[in-house]
């Protein structure tokens, strides 16, 4: 059996659950792209939690985890099923505790996109937290320990943003990042095309843009498991190369093993 994609999105703003725009039509394709996967393993950003927790429940409830949007957002509905032989499988591979924690439930960094490349919700879901003690190489091991679930058919699937300042969001720069922005999102995926992981997580030696990039690491983090999971031999996507209202990047990276 070919081996599952391991995939990392830049979500961006939660109106992308809702809104047409050039980087949904970018998500909306991976449907067509890579293999239906048994279940989705998602590392969303927005479940940062102290110790790393997994949702195990057969029926995970969808949260609303963002304020102040349109009233249309706190509607959606996205009933996919739990997959508590997963949450398993990740807890005997992890080598770290993981406690079972189902009263959160799949956050918005994971259904605003997951609506838009399955809108049948048919392929069960379940969360692993990032745990806020870990570091940059602790998240990277994670990611290494749970490669194995590719060869089940399990997809992982990482939502966070490469660049993520909020206090430094421009509205007028609706299309293009600050200059810092661009340059810490361009070292990563340089770093990522030359399969230099070690560039990723010491990412610091960027210098000052990454100081700017993220002031809390959980939107980076997703990514640093998408690149354990990741095989030196994988064919690398880049897509959605781009940096939003200034301090965002939409920059996601699509990882695929080919013949
Ligand atoms: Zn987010």
């Amino acid at each position: 059996m070919k081996k599952m994609p391991v995939i990392f999105v830049g979500h961006g703003s939660p109106m992308n659950a809702i809104e047409e725009n050039q980087f949904v039509e970018e998500w909306k394709k991976l449907k067509n792209v890579i293999p239906t996967p048994k279940a989705i393993l998602s590392v969303s950003a927005h479940w940062f939690t102290r110790g790393s927790r997994i949702m195990t429940s057969r029926e995970p409830k969808l949260i609303y985890d963002m304020y102040g949007f349109p009233e249309e957002l706190y509607k959606i509905v996205y009933a996919t099923k739990g997959a508590p032989q997963v949450a398993n499988e990740v807890c005997s591979l992890l080598t770290r505790e993981v406690t079972e924690d189902n009263s959160w439930g799949i956050d918005h960094g994971t259904w605003s996109v997951l609506r838009r490349i399955y809108p049948k919700a048919d392929i069960p879901v379940l969360q692993l937290s990032i745990d806020a003690n870990a570091t940059a190489r602790e998240h990277y091991k994670m990611g290494q320990e749970l490669r194995k679930l590719r060869e089940q058919g399990i997809l992982i699937f990482g939502s966070g943003n490469v660049v993520h300042n909020l206090a430094r969001v421009n509205w007028d720069m609706e299309q293009e990042g600050f200059d810092w922005a661009e340059t810490f999102d361009r070292y990563i995926m340089e770093a990522i095309q030359l399969k230099n992981h070690d560039a990723v997580i010491d990412y610091k030696q960027a210098g000052s843009s990454a100081n700017l990039s993220f002031t809390t690491m959980e939107h980076f983090a997703p990514l640093l498991y998408v690149l354990g999971a990741s095989r030196m031999k994988d064919q690398i996507t880049v897509f959605n190369q781009s940096c939003v209202l200034g301090s965002l990047s939409m920059t996601s990276y699509l990882f695929e093993e080919k013949e």
